[in-house]
């Protein structure tokens, strides 16, 4: 099937096209520089942003990939989790899309949109599949035997997401938002274990307990701390040694969990989505320690890991392969979907 999906959950402006599992075109608009003076996304703006650019792209989307509207088969959309406002704004294209165009629409989940966005690259996803799902808001291990209906929580972080904490820990060193991307740069010219800094419910105590959750937060307040520490002494800061340990922190605790999980659940396909599955050293880590335990490892190439519309054109395209029922067209947007509700 032909399908159209639109993406609007936080600052990007996402249409993608896609046939069957086949990309036709990725178009994003960001209203990231407009956000970047106040360190973090204004909702408000974002969601202004998002109609002034909606129109726009799905008709630059439509070109570039060669299709007419009245060629595609369905449209998919994020309906949740993500800001009200800036959902709302998406919602409302794609109902009025189904509506003129007479198509089914699927209200999708964007956090199960970023695990199904991998079938465009990697083709179809074994099922069941593990996957890590690592980005500015999330960070669960999930048990996906089925990612148009059925997904399992094992774990998720009691506290920051791994994006907030890299956000956070960019800021503290004086990074431009977002801060992820500035730390993986950084990071590249530091010592990752110049500072030993805590791994998250890692402990033999925590593990009984937190098997499979995340806790970034105490991490952050250690770099926070060390940071104050070194500054108060007079000497500089060397950032790409903080940078570089504090992003081996978080990797180890990450990959170390989600390879656990796939041993003793007996799935032999880890998956690793989201934002921050962008990072250079935890694409590394994740592919050695998959190697050393005979898992299969999959990664969305950068550019797919991020927001964008491809990955919701993809979730909505495996919805009408395997016969899934469309969402009503009164359809609301929820900014608390929560990640087991795959189809709205
Ligand atoms: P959610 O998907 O939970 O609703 P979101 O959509 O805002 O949140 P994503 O776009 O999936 O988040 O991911 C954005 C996050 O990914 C940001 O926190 C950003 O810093 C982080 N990120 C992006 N690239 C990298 C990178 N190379 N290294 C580390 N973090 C990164
Ligand atoms: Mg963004
Ligand atoms: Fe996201």
């Amino acid at each position: 099937p032909l399908v159209l999906g639109i993406e609007t959950s936080c600052d990007e402006t996402g249409v993608g096209i896609v046939r069957g599992e086949t990309l036709l075109v990725d178009a994003v608009a960001s209203s990231v520089e407009q956000h970047a003076r106040f360190g973090g996304v204004v909702p408000e703006v974002a969601s202004r942003a998002h109609l002034e650019a909606m129109a726009p792209t799905i008709e630059r989307a439509c070109r570039e990939a060669g299709v007419r509207l009245d060629d595609v088969d369905a449209l998919a959309v994020t309906s949740g989790p993500g800001l009200m406002g800036a959902l709302l704004v998406g919602v409302a294209a794609a109902k009025g899309l189904a509506i003129a165009l007479g198509k089914p629409l699927y209200g999708v989940n964007h956090l199960a949109a970023h695990v199904a966005v991998d079938q465009l690259e990697h083709g179809p996803l074994p099922e069941p599949t593990m996957a890590l799902l690592v980005s500015g808001g999330h960070s669960s291990l999930l048990l996906v035997p089925d990612v148009t209906g059925d997904v399992r929580p094992l774990g998720a972080t009691i506290d920051d997401a791994a994006g907030e904490a890299f956000d956070k820990v960019a800021r503290l060193l004086g990074l431009p938002f977002p801060g992820g991307p500035h730390i993986d740069r950084v990071a590249r010219d530091g010592d990752p274990a110049a500072i030993g800094f805590p791994r998250g419910l890692s402990r033999p105590k925590d593990l009984e307990r937190y098997r499979y959750d995340f806790s970034f937060s105490g991490l952050k307040t250690a770099v926070a701390r060390w940071v104050e520490q070194r500054a108060a002494s007079g000497e500089p800061v060397p950032v790409a040694d903080v940078a570089a340990s504090f992003q081996e922190a978080v990797v180890d605790v990450l990959t170390r969990k989600a390879v656990a999980a796939c041993r003793s659940e007996g799935v032999d396909t880890l998956l690793v989505g989201g934002g921050v599955a962008a990072n250079s050293r935890l694409r590394a880590m994740a592919a050695e320690r998959c190697a050393a335990a005979g898992i299969t490892l999959r990664v969305p190439r950068p550019g797919l890991c991020t927001d964008n519309g491809a990955m919701v054109a993809a979730l909505g395209s495996s919805m009408v392969r395997r016969g899934r029922a469309p969402s009503a067209l009164d359809l609301p947007a929820d900014s608390s979907m929560p990640v087991t509700t795959v189809l709205a």
